[in-house]
């Protein structure tokens, strides 16, 4: 083994085709940093016509992965002692960048997606984690586990031109991250903020501070909310350099922060 293990059990393995052409993943494949080995699901099916669904028990539309193509599969793979299994279903935990990040200390992700309407429930006992990548159904796990097999090889050293871009980017820290420009300096009459060419570094630190607290309020306040980001130090620093602001956008309705 080298680098970072993705194993996916699929139907679908053509589909990982795309992880070929998506730039920083692609490069990471040829640095040998990532390896990701797909297991055909349809090799593994049973009788001359490699069956791997069968209708549910009870009645109900479509069909259901059967177990013992999965368990086969899965049995096949070769574990290292630092793995997890990770089974694609939209009835698992919703998918958060401190996964990602908890995840990328390991050496290896076993990703089995579903199809149709699912899979048998007695495959659910092989996975450590059940994980969805948000509130909505799509029809096979194929996509949430590129979706995982991207996040994740963003976060392994080695794989970003420059590994600072990953402190300030959204959800790394509970905020989102601060508006950014490049050039031209004016495009259809909108200019960069003068800050930003000032030269003075602390001061952009601080105007990129606030507006990330900014914007993380004004489109996704839940995150703010959420107790781990009170409690931390970091973000106290934070919250109190807000406070003039904060005081100046909302006035009083703002009580999550008795102690400002
Ligand atoms: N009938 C199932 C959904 C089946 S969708 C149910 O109601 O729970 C078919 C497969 O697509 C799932 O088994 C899963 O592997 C994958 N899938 C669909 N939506 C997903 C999501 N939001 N997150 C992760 N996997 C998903």
């Amino acid at each position: 083994m080298s680098g970072f293990n993705f194993d996916v059990i699929t139907l679908f393995p053509k589909a990982f085709e795309l992880i070929n052409n998506l730039g920083v993943i692609t490069r990471a494949l040829d640095k040998n940093l990532i390896d990701v080995n797909l297991h055909d699901l349809r090799e593994y099916g049973e009788g001359s016509y490699r069956q791997v669904d069968d209708k549910p028990y009870g009645g109900g539309a479509g069909m259901v992965l059967k177990p013992e193509p999965i368990y086969k599969v899965y049995e096949s793979i070769i574990k290292s002692p630092k793995s997890k299994t990770l089974l694609m279903t939209p009835q698992g935990k919703v998918l958060k960048q401190k996964d990602l990040a908890r995840w990328s200390t390991l050496d290896q992700i076993i990703i089995i997606c579903g199809q149709y309407e699912g899979f048998d429930e007695r495959i659910r006992c092989l996975a450590d984690e059940e994980i969805s990548i948000g509130d909505y159904v799509l029809s096979g796990g194929e996509i949430p586990a590129i979706t995982i097999i991207n996040g994740l090889t963003r976060l392994l050293p080695g794989t970003l031109g420059d590994p600072d871009s990953l402190a300030d980017e959204s959800h790394n820290s509970s905020l989102l991250e601060y508006p950014q420009y490049t050039r031209p300096l004016t495009f259809k009459d909108m200019k960069v903020p003068d800050i930003l060419v000032s030269g003075n570094h602390e001061e952009i630190k601080s105007w990129r501070r606030k507006k990330s607290f900014e914007r993380t309020l004004e489109r996704r306040s839940d995150l703010i909310s959420n107790e781990n980001y009170k409690k931390s130090p970091q973000s106290k620093r934070i919250i109190k350099e807000s406070n003039q602001f904060m005081k100046f956008r909302i006035g009083n309705e703002f009580d999550v922060y008795p102690d400002w």
